[in-house]
């Protein structure tokens, strides 16, 4: 069993790579931005509470966020393995983390920080959409569907993009992941813990120097 963390900024690639990596290795990809969008689109009191604070950009309350890693964890899908996307994001949250861990038999092995240039963020969220049908990414450049308009994993024909994946939100994004999340390099160089990926090469280069951290742990 391996819990790992991809640590980057919005639009580095994390999402892509988690993917990846479930189907290659059994692991479970928990996206808290997936979990909080799901409830926006289920209307919860999470959702309610979470929409407004998404759509500017800033981050959610760690208590919120943090009860729903909590409950997530306690289901049998991630018995193999956790990635964890977008969280933590706060050192509250890294620490609530390192906390509820142990008493659910669980650790963290491995932070994969992927590191990108703050242009490329934006050109690369500005890209994106995503499958309606199954959550498929995509890019308008660097990842398009082998047949244009078409889902390459379910033949899906629509497409939907994020409310908060436009240029002003993404500046205001990077500047929260700069003042919030940044500093959790060095907590978790501090653990002995982080490795460190070029996340400006290609997807298919990502996902070789991240597999290669992977297949370290496994030994
Ligand atoms: P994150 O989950 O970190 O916010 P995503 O995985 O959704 O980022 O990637 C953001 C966008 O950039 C997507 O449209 C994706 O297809 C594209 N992308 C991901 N990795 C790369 C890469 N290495 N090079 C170019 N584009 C990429
Ligand atoms: P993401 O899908 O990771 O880009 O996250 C989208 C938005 O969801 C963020 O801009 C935050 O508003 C919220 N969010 C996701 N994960 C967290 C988290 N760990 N802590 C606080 N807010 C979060």
């Amino acid at each position: 069993m391996s819990n790992l963390i991809l640590l980057g900024p919005p639009g580095a690639g994390k999402g892509t790579q988690a993917k990846i990596l479930e189907e290659r290795f059994g692991l479970k990809q928990l996206s808290t931005g997936d979990m909080l969008r799901a409830a926006i689109a289920a209307g919860t009191e999470t959702g309610l509470k979470a929409k407004a604070v998404m759509d500017r950009g800033d981050l959610v309350s760690d208590d919120i966020v943090i009860g729903i890693v909590a409950d997530r964890l306690d289901k049998p899908d991630v018995a193999k393995g956790a990635i964890f996307d977008g969280f933590p994001r706060t050192t509250a949250q890294a620490e609530a983390l390192d906390k509820m861990l142990p008493s659910k038999g669980k650790k963290i092995d491995s932070v994969i920080e992927m590191r990108v240039d703050d242009e490329a963020l934006v050109k690369r969220i500005t890209g994106r959409y995503t499958c309606a049908k199954c959550g498929q990414g995509y890019h308008e450049e660097f990842a398009k569907p082998k047949t244009p308009g078409v889902c390459d994993v379910c033949g899906g024909t629509e497409f939907t993009r994020r409310a908060d994946d436009n240029e002003k939100t993404v500046r205001d994004r990077l500047a929260v992941y700069n003042k919030q999340t940044a500093p959790l390099v060095a907590y978790y160089q501090g653990k002995g813990k982080l490795h460190v990926v070029d996340g400006m090469a290609d997807i298919a280069a990502v996902t070789q120097a991240v597999e290669a951290v992977v297949k370290g742990l496994k030994g």
